[in-house]
């Protein structure tokens, strides 16, 4: 399999559970390590940028409301197939779905407030990680 990189990203209300460690954790045991942190407050136009793919979508406005709510920690990971396996460990967006043990499962509250996001495909990886970082603020640990 081939080793990938993807953004996850613990949104606020993760952040304000004091639940990093956990995530993070989650991530290190199973093979995933991360290259890259920042910790920012993003703005409602820079959630909106963001997640622009979803300009359509009912839910875009309060997405972009909630995401600009506090500070988010966003990291680049990598590992073998780090953006399946870091979606695995995320479970279903609607946390009510998530399997037992996954991140969702254990700290998300509801659809809106489900305390992580992860790049959902090799093209979307690439254009999140840009969003947040420089090269220059990845550092390789293979
Ligand atoms: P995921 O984060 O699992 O990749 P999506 O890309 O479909 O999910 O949606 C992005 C985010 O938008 C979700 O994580 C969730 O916070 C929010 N969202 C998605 N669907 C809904 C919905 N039906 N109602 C409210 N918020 C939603
Ligand atoms: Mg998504």
């Amino acid at each position: 399999m081939a080793v990938q990189r993807t953004l996850s990203i613990i949104k606020p209300d993760a952040v304000a559970k004091n639940v990093i460690g956990d995530i993070i954790r989650r991530f290190e045991e199973n093979g995933l390590s991360v290259i890259a942190t920042n910790m920012i407050h993003l703005s409602a136009e820079q959630a909106g940028r963001f997640y622009a793919v979803h300009a359509e979508r009912p839910f875009y406005k309060d997405l972009c409301s909630f995401m600009s709510s506090g500070p988010v920690l966003a990291m680049c990971l990598e590992g073998k197939n780090a953006i399946a396996l870091n979606r695995q460990l995320m479970g279903a967006t609607n946390p009510k779905e998530a399997e037992e043990g996954t991140i969702r499962a254990d700290h998300a509250d509801s659809i809106d407030a489900n305390a992580v996001h992860g790049s959902d495909s090799e093209e979307n990886a690439a254009i999140e990680i840009d969003f947040f970082f420089s090269n220059l603020d990845i550092n390789s640990r293979l």
